[in-house]
């Protein structure tokens, strides 16, 4: 937990640079304080993270909810607007609409595949432009696969920030990201994950990870000291080991998921699916997508024909794929949105999102994925 300082004088040095007394020297660094502050583990983590988003700094934090609740609680104020898409994770919609709003933030959703002007239209017609400080953005959204356009975020921003408001982007790259996505080539300000997913990779951890410049990260990271929300440094090393793997995870996953997909379009108890990889030119995101994502990713939903009770017995039939929340990991898992992650989620909300009681979601592992498909057909076999 704590460092020994090799005298006086460097201790001294240490604090005034962690407690912003002083500009830092040239070539100056923080020296090891207190692992609440700095740890050898997370500092070596947080370089190796910047390089996958091109970002300037990194952070990171004991969970996914750490980084994004310590994140808008550094840069959110009473009075301000979060303009946010929809459907977002519901820990995320829950922090939003049920906790941010006991200290007099405000929020406001768009739906995923909204354009510039329907997001401009939301805007205005709230009459609280001038208050917005904020636009987090969940994309592709969990677990709807909609992609949302950063760029356009990105120019509206720009173009409601003034000379003494900034307003930031903020974007949950959680389902593509590392490999797939990178939001800040796009126009975002940062980048958020839960690492607890890919970055992890293997469901023996909870970690969460904010990237950005150096300025912006310096905020988050002082509020994580104080809040005491970083990853401890036994969660830094696992993921450091997990590092190792993450492109070659992601990439068996994300063969395995098409593979998959392809396998479900094609059957009779399928209604719908909901899968990047499947976007067609006629489709009004493939253009977006295209631009915007580098490969599908390993996530898949789909509707299955009926309803709570169809979908209730397919997951329970599943053999080789584990009926489990969470996603990203090397096992395959399956569960159902509607009543697992969103259940949280106002009912009328989650109608409007998409988010129906025949809806499953799985996340693709590294399995064989003749393995998944079988264990997928005979559980549809017995619906
Ligand atoms: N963001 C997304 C897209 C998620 O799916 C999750 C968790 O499922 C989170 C954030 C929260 O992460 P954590 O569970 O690590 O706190």
């Amino acid at each position: 937990s704590t460092f020994v300082f090799a005298n006086a004088e460097d201790g001294k040095a240490f604090f005034e640079l962690a407690l912003g007394m002083r500009e830092k020297g040239f070539e100056e660094k923080i020296g090891l304080i207190y692992s609440r502050i700095n740890n050898p583990d997370l500092e070596i983590l947080e370089d190796r993270l910047t390089l996958w988003d091109g970002a300037d700094a990194c952070a990171v934090f004991e969970s996914g909810m750490a980084a994004i609740s310590t994140m808008f609680l550094q840069l959110l104020r009473p009075g301000d607007l979060l303009l946010h898409s929809e459907p977002l994770y519901g820990g995320t919609d829950y922090f939003i609409k049920r906790v941010l709003t006991q200290f007099g933030i405000r929020s406001l959703g768009f739906k995923a595949d909204s354009g510039y002007d329907e997001i401009e239209a939301i805007l205005s017609k709230s009459g609280l432009s001038d208050r917005l400080a904020m636009i987090f953005v969940e994309t592709p959204a969990n677990p709807t696969n909609e992609i949302v356009d950063i760029r356009t975020c990105a120019e509206i921003a720009a173009n409601q920030a003034s000379s003494d408001r900034r307003v930031v982007l903020a974007v949950d790259n959680t389902f593509l990201g590392p490999l797939w996505q990178h939001p800040l080539e796009h126009g975002a300000d940062l980048v958020l994950y839960s690492a607890t997913k890919y970055i992890g990779g293997h469901s023996d951890l909870i970690a969460g990870v904010c990237l950005g410049s150096e300025e912006l990260m310096e905020r988050v990271r002082t509020l994580r000291s104080f809040m005491g929300t970083m990853a401890g440094p036994w969660t830094g090393w696992l993921l450091l080991r997990s590092l190792e793997t993450l492109k070659l995870r992601m990439t068996c996953q994300m063969k395995n998921a098409r593979y998959v997909a392809d396998f479900l379009a094609d059957h009779p108890k399928v209604e719908r699916i909901y899968y990047l990889g499947h976007l067609t030119e006629s489709d009004p995101q493939h253009e977006l997508y295209r631009r915007q994502c580098l490969a599908p990713g390993a996530m898949i939903s789909f509707d299955i024909v009926g309803g709570e009770a169809e979908a209730f017995r397919f997951l329970n039939a599943l053999q080789l794929v584990k009926l489990a929340v969470s996603l990203g990991g090397t096992e395959s898992l399956a569960e159902h949105p509607a009543t697992m992650t969103h259940a949280d989620v106002d009912p009328e909300d989650r109608t409007h999102m998409g988010i129906s009681e025949k809806m499953i979601r799985l996340s693709v592992g590294v399995e064989n994925p003749e393995d998944l498909v079988t264990d997928l057909d005979q559980a549809l076999a017995a619906v």
